[in-house]
């Protein structure tokens, strides 16, 4: 009988410092002695992608994206060598491997590189001469033969995709809190423990800010059917599964409210009102692969004058964003572009709201006794989204998760049809 293989992903907090790198390979070690075969993606230890990224901006104000990736990609490559080292010592043969090593082929898009292809035979290789090998996680090589990275939270895309290109049982993705949550535990003391969330609402709540599984992963393991498991790195409980919408077993209302404060608002005053006038501003955005959030155009009231549009826009975007918005502004005759970084956004994601009325209003009610102001809204069918001011988010979250009932002990159910 050929063994199954299982993908083991440890984030930056679990690989901290020498101590949690040895209990790391601990588990590394135990999962192959259960007679599995092992793979293992690293991110880089605690703060170091952060440091990386002030080392660069120490001595440069707009670091160029090919040596940023260069830069940024050693953190992973740390995290291995160790890690492979400690497994040597338990007396365990391992082996680790760079993103290029490991085949991970991207776009070449520096600093948010996607995956194209895992050509996985060195990884292969290794197993079959009953090696554990370690990958590092958020890089690539890019099809014009340069290190690539994926994207903060990129470990996370890595360790699927390998799960995907290895046919892993499971992509098992270790953290620092036990699963994926009603709420950021850290934020909301009481928030649940999800057992099981559908790919549906994960990619919402990840899109949203809930940052405990990159956005991309999620897409990914939808796509190439990867079941994932999102567990504590500190013990041995089960974590949350991310599962197909009809495998799930709980179908409440709601599933979680998330937030980010990393988005800031750009709005353009005095754009034409005509046709083909938001078509180049976001033409050119897309162009410099920025992704673009929420959209509100404000329609002037006499024809003939000019309009105004407001979006969102990842804090990380912001510089690249203006520079690709000045051409335009120039051509288009817009007057002012005005930055707000102050803006932060809760949400509420839950695939029991597509049948449900009342749930917007609920939201509305909640945060108005709170005193916050609505400034920009956007919803899909399982997802509610509100633009607040960035220090109202943490009472927002907290009270949004009291009116929904999703603390341990309550759950609201769904009533009627889904
Ligand atoms: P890692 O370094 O292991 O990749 P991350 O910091 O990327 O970990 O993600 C884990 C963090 O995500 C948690 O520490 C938690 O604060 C945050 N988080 C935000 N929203 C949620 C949520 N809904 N459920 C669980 N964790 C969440
Ligand atoms: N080290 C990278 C980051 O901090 C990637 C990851 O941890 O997933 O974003
Ligand atoms: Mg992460």
């Amino acid at each position: 009988m050929t063994q199954s293989t299982v993908v083991m992903k440890f984030g930056g907090t679990s690989v901290a410092d020498a101590e949690r790198i040895k209990r790391a390979a601990r588990r590394i070690v135990a999962a192959r002695e259960s007679g599995k075969r092992v793979v293992a993606v690293l991110s880089a230890r605690g703060k170091t992608t952060d440091e990386l990224i002030a080392m660069a901006q120490e001595v440069s104000e707009v670091p160029d994206p090919r040596e940023m990736d260069m830069l940024l990609s050693t953190g992973e490559r740390i995290s291995c060598a160790l890690c492979a080292m400690a497994i040597n010592d338990l007396g365990h043969r391992a082996i680790s491997l760079t993103g290029s090593q490991a085949g991970i082929v991207t776009d070449t898009s520096h600093t948010k590189a996607r995956i194209l292809d895992v050509r996985a035979d060195r990884i292969r290789e290794a197993l079959a001469e009953d090696m554990i090998v370690l990958v590092a996680g958020f890089q690539g090589v890019s099809t014009s033969r340069d290190v690539t990275t994926l994207g903060r939270g990129g470990s996370d895309t890595t360790a699927v995709a390998v799960a995907a290109a290895i046919d892993a049982e499971v992509c098992e993705i270790y953290t620092d809190v036990a699963g994926v949550f009603s709420a950021d535990p850290r934020i909301v003391p009481d928030a649940r423990k999800l057992p099981q969330v559908s790919f549906e609402e994960m990619l919402e709540m990840a899109a949203s800010g809930a940052k405990v599984l990159q956005l991309r992963s999620v897409e990914y393991a939808r796509t190439h059917g990867v079941r994932i498991h999102c567990r504590s790195s500190f013990d041995s409980e089960p974590g949350t599964f991310v599962l197909r919408e009809e495998d799930t077993m709980e179908h409440p209302l709601i599933t979680a409210v998330t937030h980010s404060t990393e988005e800031a608002r750009i709005t353009l005053v005095g754009v034409p009102d005509r046709p083909g006038a938001a078509a180049s501003i976001f033409a050119a955005l897309a162009e410099a692969n920025c992704n673009v959030d929420t959209i509100i155009q404000n329609e002037p009231l006499t024809e003939g004058r000019a309009a105004e549009v407001s979006f969102t826009i990842g804090t990380d975007d912001l510089r690249a964003a203006l520079t690709a918005l000045e051409p335009v502004c120039g051509e288009l005759g817009i007057t002012r572009i005005d930055t707000d970084r102050e803006i932060g956004k809760v949400s509420i994601v839950g695939a029991g709201m597509r049948s449900h009325p009342g749930v917007a209003a609920k939201v509305f009610q909640t945060l108005a006794a709170e005193d916050v102001n609505i400034e920009m809204i956007s919803t899909s069918p399982i997802k509610i989204s509100c633009v607040i001011r960035a220090d109202a988010v943490p009472r927002s979250v907290r009270a949004l998760h009291a009116a929904f009932q999703l603390g341990e002990g309550g759950i609201e159910p769904e009533q009627g049809p889904r």
